[in-house]
């Protein structure tokens, strides 16, 4: 880490927007809407003599969530009022969980490289959103339609110890999430927010260190470098003998800095108290047996790493969205070769998905199987096959019908190949001359040509063992 004397320990809070209907204590729309103020049920603004009504969808999503995890789900857990003043609070409190929250422990797993990680939750909660408030010169605008969607705040143990990890939990817990469909998990769009505790303690001392929570961070990307920086000032501090202060800070990307947001408040401060007008949360235990679990994106990797004897690290990229994963292994499990599709989902298809800005390909997984065995059986190069593969997006042809179209099998033909090579050295009787002498670099100038000869048609393995032979012995 920055200081080998200083020992790093971080932990994830992370609030996620649940995708339900409507929002946690009121009936109006809980979705993004571009509008102002246009769903704001007198229970968003907390007119007087509103009432709050707990949101069922909202639940199940939740403790699904906790179930994902592996928590202990709790029966009869409590909303409690936090208070606190902000414009965008109209009630002057947030509905939110605190010593008794719906599911306590449990764990991220995910992989780093191979290595397989497990990070402790210390609880998952139950929470309601504030408003939005905009700045524009003189004046302040409030938007109260995001006041009431229901969030999950996910906190881990501060059990990690450095950036890198604490940036894979987050995409670990983002996965989880996405899997279970309760959550769009985009950071930028604010659907997802993580903030991060930092602290640091010099290694001979036990307990932790002063902590430092960092905010505003809206990409997987920022929260290694908020912490990276983070540490870094905390170490200067620290070995210059000053103390570390207990404070929210913000990361400001365009400097790669955090700067001070404000001296943070201790739970006392927000004087949280059971929340009067709701009751405490029971349900029939039948109920956890009725949420079915898809299988998850940790379970699926491992599957993936078993069935197709894929790298840890392969397997994770692979499962980042399940609808990709899915599509792979349609194809993985029609193809002889799993590696060869790993390959080319990490390869050519995110080069086009990103290239043609789509988020899935159109090829059905039949096609893309047999355009990967074509290549398998030496009938396509990989070269070709990438110019195939193109035209099969765009055009919704199989493999076969683009290769008959544009007659591009390949040239594996021992005979024709051998007079390839001929043709081509009795050309260049120079150059030939020049790799006797020991100028072996013109291997490749020989291939070059013929490639050319062929556009890029010849068998490369056949032809490099031909013409070598060509060479040594002619
Ligand atoms: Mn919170």
């Amino acid at each position: 880490m920055a200081n080998e004397s200083f020992l790093v320990t971080i932990g994830l809070e992370i609030h996620a927007q649940l995708k339900s209907q409507t929002k946690l204590f009121s009936p109006d729309r809980a979705g993004w809407t571009e509008g102002e103020n246009d769903e704001v049920h007198p229970v968003s603004l907390a007119l007087p003599g509103s009432l709050p009504v707990l949101n069922e969808m909202a639940l199940k999503m939740a403790l699904k969530t906790g179930l994902a995890f592996k928590g202990q789900i709790k029966n009869g857990s409590v909303f409690a009022r936090k208070n606190y003043f902000y414009p965008d609070l109209p009630k002057g409190y947030q509905i939110s969980q605190y010593d008794k929250p719906f599911c306590e422990g449990g764990q991220v797993c995910f992989f780093n490289k191979d290595r397989e990680i497990s990070i402790s939750l210390e609880r998952i909660h139950l929470e309601e959103d504030a408003g939005r408030s905009l700045h524009k010169g003189a004046h302040s605008l409030i938007n109260f339609n995001r006041a009431g969607i229901p969030l999950l705040e996910i906190v881990t143990k501060p059990e990690i110890t450095d950036p890198h990890t604490a940036s894979l939990c987050a995409k670990a817990i983002r996965r989880t999430l996405r899997y279970l469909e309760v959550c769009d998990g985009n950071l930028e769009e604010g659907s997802m927010r993580c903030d991060c505790n930092v602290s640091i303690r010099p290694k001979e001392q036990t307990e932790l260190g002063t902590k430092v929570e960092l905010k505003n961070i809206n990409s997987f990307r920022f929260i290694e470098k908020a912490l990276f920086y983070e540490i870094d000032r905390q170490t200067e501090r620290l070995k210059s003998g000053e103390k570390i202060i207990q404070e929210t800070r913000l990361y400001d990307p365009s400097k790669n800095q955090t700067r001070l947001m404000r001296v943070k408040e201790s739970a006392s401060d927000y004087r949280y108290f059971p929340d009067p007008d709701l009751p405490q949360v029971y349900f029939e235990e039948k109920l956890l047996n009725q949420l079915k679990l898809p299988e998850l994106a940790f379970e699926k990797s491992q599957r993936f790493i078993q069935d197709y004897h894929l790298k840890a690290e392969t397997a994770q990229a692979l499962v980042e969205d399940k609808n990709s994963a899915d599509y792979f292994e349609q194809i993985a499990l029609e193809s002889k070769s799993p590696q060869t599709v790993s390959l080319w989902f990490r390869g050519e298809l995110q080069a086009q998905l990103k290239e043609r800005n789509q988020s899935a390909c159109p090829i059905p997984a039949k096609d893309f199987s047999r355009l990967l065995k074509l290549i398998d059986e030496g009938v396509i190069s990989n070269k070709m096959a990438k110019e195939i593969f193109n035209e099969m997006w765009d055009k919704g042809l199989s493999p076969e019908k683009i290769i008959q179209e544009k007659n591009l099998k390949q040239i594996s033909g021992e005979e024709e190949l051998k007079r390839l090579v001929i043709q081509t050295l009795t050309k260049h009787p120079g150059q030939v001359k020049a790799y006797k002498a020991g100028k072996t670099k013109l291997f490749g100038f020989f291939v070059g040509q013929i490639m050319k000869e062929t556009r890029g048609q010849a068998n490369p393995q056949k032809l490099s063992q031909l013409l070598k032979k060509e060479l040594e012995e002619g």
